[in-house]
């Protein structure tokens, strides 16, 4: 198994400096890749990061919701163009720097998403996307 950040991640980024074999990588470049991303391979399953997350953007696996229930005003985060995600957002991570994301929407109370969707995604980072060398480029 492994652990898995979904479409509520707004990269505030502290599931980073907990993970104990640093498996935890942030997304880029950002329009096409919005959140974190848990390199499945290396995660041992130890559950630091879901703690830390103050966004509630981290399960195991096995445990992801088909049935989110929002509690509201959550942001949920898509790639660039994705329809209904219309909506900027501006943040901070844990160290104060400014998050900005393009491409959001605002959960209502109540509102129902599966968040099983964003599974593919951690893996798809690391099989065909950036993986760990978005550590090492530069993206600005
Ligand atoms: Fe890292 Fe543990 Fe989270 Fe896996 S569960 S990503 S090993 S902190």
């Amino acid at each position: 198994m492994t652990h898995i950040i979904t479409s509520l991640c707004v990269r505030e980024g502290s599931c980073v400096t907990v993970c104990p074999v640093e498996c935890i990588v942030p997304g880029e470049p950002q329009e096409k890749w919005p959140w974190f991303y848990i390199d499945p391979s290396t995660c041992i399953d130890c559950g630091a990061c879901i703690a830390e997350c103050p966004f509630g953007a981290i399960f195991p696996e096995d445990d992801i919701p088909e049935t989110y229930i929002a509690f509201g005003d959550e942001k949920q985060t898509a790639p660039n163009g994705t329809p209904g995600f219309t909506e900027p957002f501006d943040g901070f991570d844990y160290e104060g720097n400014p998050v900005h994301l393009e491409a959001t929407r605002n959960l209502e109370p109540d509102q129902e998403i599966n968040l099983t969707e964003d599974i593919h995604f951690n893996y798809e980072y690391f099989d065909s996307g950036p993986g760990y060398s978005a550590l090492y480029e530069d993206w600005d």
